[in-house]
């Protein structure tokens, strides 16, 4: 696994994901592009942009730092 530096501390950062948990279902959490726009059954999601983001975590003080790649 590869290890990023944390910009706080100098600390070891380790990969890791925001986990995103609905009556069980468990998923990752998601970067989407603009504004969230809710509806009756939640946020509603159109055809713009979205990403699951990538969070690195530093062993040291916990820092998290997040990326959300396409
Ligand atoms: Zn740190």
């Amino acid at each position: 696994m590869r290890t990023n530096t944390c910009p706080k501390c100098q600390g070891s950062m380790v990969q890791g994901f925001m986990l995103e948990e609905n009556q069980g279902l468990k998923s990752v959490s998601s970067w989407v592009e603009g504004a969230p726009v809710k509806g009756w059954f939640g946020v509603k999601l159109g055809r713009q942009a979205k990403y699951e983001i990538q969070t690195w975590r530093c062993g040291r003080c916990g820092f998290l730092e997040s990326y959300a790649k396409g």
